[in-house]
Formats: structure tokens, C-alpha cells, sequence
């Protein structure tokens, strides 16, 4: 099987890179990936496998049933694009390669059709949108989506820091996000008597320092920074009593992010009010840090191994960069997930709005896909 996985996406490289650049062209931001989730409908019916969409969101979940008893592989791409600035146009733009991962799941599954593989259990493949947010997986889970998934495979291009061209890891170690929004509440007096009042900019001074202070286990790298404050109005001499700050915080255990919410939340709650100021915080976004699986990784990296050749397979890159694919298996643990990382020469980086990579991956990661379905079907 691997010899005609291998064989249809040499023979299939000008089809695959047609499918990406129609997808590139069509870009949709977040929760809003309609002709995004139409064009992948239109292609799973040519494909011949039957799907759902869903009445309140966009996305699309395929089923592919077998013939015979055996596991249920879940097979998953983010389909959403960016909002920002390209040549002084603000577009949506495919600049995280959500575009390319659509294309090598759909191509992985068209490749097994047309290579005669059927499979024992069944094959779900799903498009899972609004990635960018941190709230698509999570939306997918509420829905049941998942739950009857064993296996679960991922990928997503690297950037040329972590991974070349040729070369792919079988798991990818991000790192855990969440943010932190605060808001102050003081008392306004003349600035001739401050001591009538109570100053939010002290509060917000307070807070910086504190969170700067913040000491979590020096073992596993964090970081926790104040990445936004406002106070103040036009009249400087007066005491202002309404301040906004905002802490992104990055750890690269779920257990030391636990640890680190607490310790800075109390931390900001402690200082923002010793002079009095009322102090309100809320977590308002928050990424699980992937939990490797040995045994995917060891399952997914033979597959990579046997398309790529045994040197092209890479140890996982460690990145602070956050995924909420990882939320699947976090959250629903009987899943064994893994998220393939793609060497692709992709620069200057991803989410810059003039990424590139190289488009000849785009056959690699589908047979890397097919390959690694079949091997995770024979366990
Ligand atoms: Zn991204
Ligand atoms: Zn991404």
C-alpha cells in the first residue's frame, strides 16, 4: 500500500497544488469560512464520501464507514485564514497554511479511495474551523464531534527555524496560551491632592511589577508579561480612576500553566488594590499545551519514515506557539492524537503576510497522511 500511496501523490503533484491554490484564493477569517466549507463539500462528493455540516457553523465532518469492525481514525484540518495587512490591502490571507492543511487532508483521503484502501473501522475527516481563535476544536467537541474518535491525527506546516524542506516530525510540542484582561476602578480628585483620590496609574505600576515578580517553576519555561494598559484623559491634572490592562502568559506544561494563571492573578489582584483600587480579572483565552503520545509519535514517524526515507524523520520541535488541536485529547482522553509536522522551507514565518513555502510539501504531507491512516488502522 505504501509503494501506491507513494506513487499516486507523485502522479497526482500538479492536481494537489490546483486544490491548494484554489483554496488559498478563497480565504475566509474565522467563523466565517462559508465558501471555504462549500468547496470542501463539493470536493468530499467528488471524493465519494458522505459528510455533515452543521446549521449554526461552519465546517464540515466527513464519515467514510468500513466494512468490518477496527478503529476509528480521525483525521483533522483547520480551514480558517487571518484578517491583516498584505501591500497596504487588509484581506483575509491564508498565512498560517490552514490552506495547505485542507489540501493534503482532502488529497490523503482521495489518494486512499483511489488506492483501493478500505477502511476496517471508519475514517472521519475533519474540517474544523476557526482554529485563529482558539474556540474551533472546542466547538467541535460540544458537538459530539469526537467522540467516538481513537486515533487522531494533525498537521500543520513549520517554519524554516524548526523544520527544512524534506523532512517532517511526528508530533509537534506546543506550548500553552492564555490571556488575562483586568480592569481597575479608582477614585478621581485634583491632581493638587492626590491624596484624595486613588490613582490607577499606581495600581497599573503595581501590577506590572508584581507580574514581572511572579516565580514559577524555573524547570519548565514560561513567561508572563503585561502586554497592554490604558488610563488617563486629556486633563493631566486629574487623578484618574478607570484603568484596562491585559497579560499574555505562555508555559509549555498544562500544570505549569495552572500554576502560573494562579500565581499571576493573585498577584495582580494583590498589588492592583493595595492602594485602595478595586481590581476585576477574567482569563479570556486559554490553549492546552500539547501532551505527547509516545506511541503515536512512534506509530506516525514510521509512516514518515517510509515516505520520506528513515533521515528525513525529526525529533518534535518544542515551540511557544499555541494550537487548539491539542484541546481533543486534553480534553477527551481516551484520544490518541498527534499533529505531524511539515518541513516546507516556509518564510519569513507563519502569519507573516508574505509567507511562502514550498509548494512540492504539499505531496509529502499527503502520503505522509495516507500512510500514517493505514498504519494506524493495522494496530
Ligand atoms: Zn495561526
Ligand atoms: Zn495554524
Amino acid at each position: 500500500m505504501i509503494q501506491q500511496i507513494k506513487h499516486w501523490a507523485e502522479s497526482n503533484r500538479e492536481a494537489i497544488e490546483a486544490t491548494y491554490r484554489q483554496l488559498h484564493e478563497l480565504a475566509e477569517v474565522s467563523w466565517k469560512e462559508t465558501e471555504t466549507t462549500a468547496y470542501l463539500c463539493k470536493q468530499l462528493e467528488d471524493i465519494g464520501v458522505g459528510y455533515q455540516t452543521f446549521a449554526d457553523q461552519t465546517g464540515v465532518v466527513a464519515v467514510w464507514e468500513g466494512k468490518s469492525a477496527g478503529p476509528t481514525i480521525g483525521v483533522r484540518a483547520d480551514i480558517d485564514a487571518l484578517w491583516q495587512n498584505v501591500d497596504g490591502v487588509w484581506k483575509a490571507n491564508h498565512s498560517c497554511g490552514h490552506d495547505a492543511h485542507m489540501t493534503m487532508v482532502l488529497d490523503a483521503v482521495r489518494c486512499l479511495k483511489e488506492s483501493g484502501f478500505q477502511p476496517k473501522g471508519r475514517l472521519k475527516i475533519i474540517f474544523q474551523p476557526a482554529e485563529e481563535t482558539g474556540k474551533g476544536a472546542l466547538s467541535l467537541i460540544d458537538k459530539g464531534v469526537i467522540d467516538d474518535i481513537d486515533y487522531l491525527l494533525g498537521i500543520h506546516v513549520r517554519p524554516i527555524q524548526e523544520l527544512s524542506f524534506g523532512t517532517a516530525s511526528a508530533g509537534i510540542h506546543h506550548g500553552a496560551v492564555a490571556m488575562i484582561r483586568g480592569r481597575i476602578t479608582g477614585m478621581q480628585a485634583h491632581a493638587a491632592r492626590p491624596n484624595l483620590g486613588i490613582n490607577v496609574v499606581d495600581s497599573l505600576s503595581a501590577v506590572i511589577a508584581a507580574v514581572n515578580a511572579v516565580k514559577p517553576d524555573p524547570t519548565v519555561p514560561t513567561s508572563a508579561k503585561v502586554t497592554k494598559v490604558r488610563a488617563g484623559g486629556d486633563n493631566l491634572n486629574i487623578i484618574p480612576d478607570e484603568a484596562e490592562f491585559g497579560i499574555d502568559l505562555r508555559a509549555q506544561t498544562n500544570e505549569a500553566m495552572d500554576d502560573l494563571v494562579d500565581k499571576v492573578t493573585r498577584a495582580a489582584l494583590a498589588a492592583g488594590s493595595a492602594n485602595g483600587a478595586n481590581v476585576e480579572i477574567e482569563v479570556t483565552a486559554r490553549l492546552n499545551a500539547a501532551v505527547p503520545n509516545p506511541a503515536m509519535e512512534q506509530m506516525v514517524g514510521v509512516a514518515i519514515k517510509d515516505v520520506l526515507g528513515d533521515d528525513a524523520l525529526i525529533a518534535p520541535p518544542v515551540t511557544p506557539g499555541g494550537e487548539d488541536f491539542h484541546f481533543y485529547a486534553t480534553r477527551k482522553t481516551h484520544i490518541a492524537a498527534t499533529m505531524v509536522g511539515l518541513g516546507t522551507d516556509l518564510a519569513p514565518g507563519l502569519h507573516h503576510p508574505q509567507m511562502k513555502f514550498n509548494l512540492a510539501s504539499l505531496a509529502s504531507g499527503v502520503a505522509i497522511l495516507a500512510a500514517a491512516v493505514v498504519k494506524l488502522q493495522d494496530q
